[in-house]
């Protein structure tokens, strides 16, 4: 048995059901077969198993009181994956849906994310499954308390560094910020995505979403291609999608489909961004009133739908397996030219290989294609530790040349193994071949 087939069914065996992580950590180790080939002293080092194993699994007890007086109980979770390049850094998700299986597989799509971006952070994620939909203002400040009265001991501005994910944006890193400065008495930068008053960096909030299209641009422009004309589907209309839309409507792309978790509308003559932002990060309301807004446009129920709608660029920006084999089939007989993540793992393992056998298709992961927030992070703790602000068009320059480099650098590795234009493993193999290195140097730890 090869050496990474021992270690899937290893860890398949010492994590059972835990499915996303199965299916991530799959994905990322047999694209690294060439890569431990090459390096035998990898397995006499018991690189692979240190690997996908955890340095720390932090659960714990999360409860509150609710508007009405009763006590709930949510469950707590930080899992400090791998800090052998940097300080763990991950994003924390606040969704019904979350489990140690789901922040596990973030944690480990995190490691590798985190080195593509070339910026000195280890991979790290948490949360709770704690749902945030149809809480008040004063629910949520309570419940991010509670949360960060346990977090507060297990993080640091050079020990674990969380930021947002689904569920949790600026409200919620406001109140999780607010927190713990008032248990440890210090103004650092322990989060980030932090409001731009109490240290938090100018292009954070646009940083997924723009590095999404920006290195898309970069895979086009390789191509002799761009956004001119071409028809998008972004689904989401979160932090990711929204900016996404933002800046592929900028670069002269028609954007026709937004969704959130209950349906999709579809807009014909292109969507106006304004009125999504207005429902989303105004009124926090749903996409469904975007229909009821904006004349010609149609809602419909359900999410899966909006792959059906012919399009040359898809931008899955909502959540994991959005995308099955179905919905991937669909896409390339109608014509897709350009697959870029904004989600984290949003096409799933069937859907990856169709999109890997289409001829034409370009496929860019989401480890890397949607690197530019956790890059604008460590950008954010750059300028936090140096006590300074950069302007927007600095960090969002800055913010390009990182996703420029990762196009060139997963691009690169993949010719390196004989697999050009197969970004998944080109973006496996760059991102992996710096953590081993640093945890080679660092003995067995
Ligand atoms: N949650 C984001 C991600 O998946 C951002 C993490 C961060 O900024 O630390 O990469």
């Amino acid at each position: 048995m090869k050496y990474v087939d021992k270690v899937l069914a290893r860890l398949k065996k010492q994590n059972p059901g835990e499915k996303e992580f199965h299916q991530a950590a799959t994905e990322i180790l047999t694209s690294l077969e060439a890569v431990i080939e090459k390096h035998p002293e990898y397995e006499k080092a018991a690189l692979l198993e240190r690997f996908v194993e955890p340095e720390r699994v932090i659960l714990f007890r999360v409860p509150w009181v609710d508007d009405k007086g009763r006590i709930q109980v949510n469950k707590g979770y930080r899992v400090q994956f791998n800090g052998a390049i940097g300080p763990y850094k991950g994003g924390l998700r606040f969704h019904p849906s979350v489990n140690l299986s789901i922040i596990k597989f973030l944690g480990l799509e995190q490691i590798l994310k985190n080195s593509l971006t070339g910026l000195p952070i280890g991979g790290g994620k948490g949360g709770s499954d704690f749902d945030p939909k149809g809480k008040s203002d004063h629910e949520i400040m309570v419940f991010c308390q509670s949360f960060m009265t346990e977090l507060f001991r297990h993080i640091g501005q050079d020990t674990d560094v969380p930021a947002g994910d689904i569920g949790v944006g600026a409200r919620e890193i406001g109140y999780l910020f607010g927190q713990y400065k008032r248990l440890k008495n210090e103004h650092v930068g322990v989060l980030t995505g932090r409001g731009l008053s109490y240290g938090g960096s100018l292009a954070r909030k646009e940083a997924t979403g723009y590095g999404l299209v920006y290195i898309t641009e970069e895979a086009m422009r390789a191509r002799g291609d761009s956004f001119k004309g071409k028809t998008v589907v972004v689904s989401g209309s979160g932090n990711v999608a929204i900016y996404a839309c933002q800046k592929a409507l900028e670069l002269g792309g028609k954007v026709v489909a937004m969704s959130d978790s209950n349906g999709y509308v579809y807009d014909p003559n292109g969507i106006d961004i304004e009125t999504v932002r207005d429902i989303k990060e105004v009124k926090r309301g749903r996409i469904k009133e975007y229909a009821e807004r904006v004349k010609g446009s149609v809602y419909t129920e359900g999410c899966r739908g909006i792959w059906a709608i012919p399009c040359e660029v898809a931008l899955p920006c909502a959540t994991q397996n959005e995308i099955n084999g179905e919905n991937a089939r669909l896409l390339v007989k109608n014509g897709i030219k350009y697959v870029s993540e904004g989600a984290n793992m949003p096409s799933d393992l069937e859907a990856m290989e169709v999109f890997g056998k289409a001829s034409g298709v370009v496929f860019l992961p989401a480890k890397a294609a949607n690197a530019g927030g956790v890059a604008t992070s460590a950008l954010e703790m750059a300028q936090s530790s140096q006590r300074l602000y950069w302007s927007f068009d600095e960090v969002d320059a800055k913010l390009k040349n990182v996703m420029i480099n990762i196009y060139r650098n997963i691009d690169d590795a993949a010719r390196r193994y004989g697999a050009e234009g197969d970004y998944v493993l080109g973006a496996n193999v760059a991102g992996f071949e710096k953590v081993a290195e640093a945890m080679m140097a660092h003995g067995i730890v």
